[in-house]
């Protein structure tokens, strides 16, 4: 056991993806197995955990922002900071200099080593100076094999099957802030579902950056999601994000076949124009996109399909935009995040292209893109509209405790007023749907 202050409590904030959830989990059970606690009353630690996103521009504000609300906090009273994740990985020395206040970095592959960093800054300041510690290796082999997650409580359990990512798309950082792909050995992650399971979780999500390139042994990601699937109390799988490259049709088979694995496939456009997605390495055509969207739906007719679009990438003309806009227009996805491409420093845009679309430009594309796929959505939702759909309750809606809140299998929320029915979160009701918006579905 470490030494370190009596009993420390730790508060961890997330931001970001699945992904940094699901590693606060890992963070959380590696640090109470040395002695720490956590608290959720940020004013009561003695340690603050920032797990932290890369993804674009507004995420590090975001976060720069957070960091300087913590400063005020660490002038009142005795605080170790460490920041995680992405962000961590990806600005090392630049974040350490410039803020002071943190004394912790690790990265995504080096939370192993965080008890002993921490209890080292703790130590150092009670003494009354300070300890940075650093730890920022990639590692080609770390999956924290052998820490079983610390869930909290509730539906849906997100299990870990792939890390780190080797398609190097030209925009996306996350190759550098979590490394070359590994996967996880099936049987763990089979143990893991029975574990969750056991747990009283009825909604398992498997994650990975690129998940179905998932490969170990033998093993591929149709098998894999096939086996997670017959785990017994299990009513919900779910996986993200999927690469449109990776779609065999044993994986689309495995989906229709398997009644409770959702018919839900995010499945990220990016651009629908020939030239963006070369620039950006996507490794498809528009084209070829909606050849998928049509191969899947022949086989899961009921399949709900989102997707992620990026607007203003690196030279996009108007006409490569009109691209995008008539995919979009064509393959009639039940929605989609749509983001103004954000330059990610050291990846290969930053270094080949130039970030030349004006600001105004990305963000007018962006509100068109919204419209019409704004509409679509509401178009898709309003189908349902006098149809009974079977939802995995997830508690209150937002709005009002009065209100039971849950998702349709293709992951869309449903509201309804609880009244007299029985309400327990991750079971199933079945609710008439009369009302709908591009947001929410309303039963009754
Ligand atoms: S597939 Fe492309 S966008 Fe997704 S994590 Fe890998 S490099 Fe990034």
């Amino acid at each position: 056991m470490i030494q370190k202050r009596s009993t420390p409590q730790v508060h961890i904030e997330t931001f970001g993806c699945q992904m940094n959830e699901s590693d606060s989990e890992l963070v959380r059970s590696m640090l109470k197995g040395e002695g720490f606690t956590f608290t959720t009353d940020r004013e009561r630690a003695d340690v603050l955990l920032v797990n932290t996103c890369a993804i674009r521009e507004n995420a590090h504000n975001k976060i720069y922002a957070h960091l300087s609300e913590l400063k005020g906090l660490k002038k009142q009273r005795p605080l170790v900071v460490g920041v995680l994740g992405c962000m961590a990985q990806s600005l090392k020395s630049e974040l350490a200099e410039k803020e002071p206040l943190i004394d912790v970095l690790a990265g995504p592959d080096a939370y192993r080593q965080l008890p002993v960093l921490l209890s080292n800054a703790m130590a150092a300041q009670e003494e009354g100076f300070s300890r940075k510690g650093f730890a920022l290796d990639l590692s080609e082999y770390e999956t924290y094999e052998g820490v079983l997650p610390d869930r909290d409580n509730g539906v849906n359990a997100w299990i870990t099957v792939m890390r780190g990512c080797d398609n190097f798309c030209s925009f996306c950082v996350v190759p550098y802030t979590r490394g070359r792909e590994r996967s996880r050995d099936p049987e763990a992650i089979l143990a893991e579902a029975r574990d969750a399971a056991a747990r009283g979780f009825t909604q398992i999500t498997l994650l990975g950056q690129n998940v179905n390139s998932y490969r170990h042994g033998g093993w591929d990601f149709a098998e894999l999601i096939a086996a997670v699937a017959d785990t017994e109390g299990i009513l919900r799988v779910r996986f993200t994000s999927p690469h449109p490259k990776d779609f065999p049709t044993s994986l689309i088979d495995a989906i229709a076949a398997h009644p409770n694995i959702c018919k839900h496939i995010h499945l990220p456009l990016q651009s629908g124009s020939d030239r963006i997605l070369t620039l950006m390495d996507r490794t498809y055509s528009g084209e070829e996109y909606l050849a998928l969207v049509n191969r899947i739906r022949h086989t899961i007719p009921d399949i709900i399909l989102t997707t992620d679009i990026i607007c203003g990438f690196c030279s996009e003309t108007e006409e490569d935009f009109l691209s995008t806009q008539r995919i979009v227009e064509q393959a009639r996805l039940d929605s989609a995040y749509i983001f103004k491409y954000s330059e990610r420093k050291n990846t290969i845009a930053a270094r080949k292209y130039s970030d030349d679309v004006p600001d105004q430009v990305k963000g007018s594309r962006v509100a068109r893109l919204v419209d019409i796929q704004r509409r679509i959505t509401l178009e898709r939702h309003r189908q349902y509209i006098g149809k009974d759909l079977e939802i995995l309750i997830e508690g209150d809606a937002t709005r009002s405790s009065a209100q039971g809140m849950g998702k349709t299998d293709g992951n869309v929320t449903v509201v309804w007023d609880k009244g007299t029915d029985p309400f327990e979160p991750g079971t199933l009701i079945t609710k008439h749907i009369y009302e709908a918006s591009a947001a929410t579905l309303y039963g009754k």
